[in-house]
């Protein structure tokens, strides 16, 4: 499925998401690899081998969409799910105090 990247929003890079450019490399190939993230993302386009590092703001302007996404956003996907579960699941305070058991049990009968 394809999603719509805000463009202003950050863009979410992970290990081993396959990107394609807007703009061939030299090699005439469109995809590339996150081999690194950090202030640069390090790719490596799949059809030759080489590797490049961009700034990251660079690599949202070039990208046109992503091919597949590495583990790393499947494991963060899963996280934001479990996270939401968990929020979702919070118990609502019960507003009704708890019921003052009467227990007639002194004596016996
Ligand atoms: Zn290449």
């Amino acid at each position: 499925m394809d999603q719509v990247q805000d463009r202003n929003a950050p863009l979410s890079l992970f290990m081993g998401d396959l990107l394609r450019l807007r703009k061939p490399h030299p090699c005439g190939g469109y995809e590339w690899t996150v081999v690194r993230l950090g202030a640069d993302i390090g790719l490596t386009c799949i059809t030759c081998g080489r590797r490049v590092l961009l700034p990251r703001r660079e690599v949202q302007r070039r990208l046109r969409h992503f091919v597949s996404r590495g583990p790393g956003y499947e494991a963060a996907q899963a996280l934001i799910a479990e996270q939401e579960a968990r929020v979702a699941d919070v118990t609502v305070a019960d507003d009704k105090p708890s019921a003052m058991k009467d227990q007639d049990t002194d004596g016996e009968g």
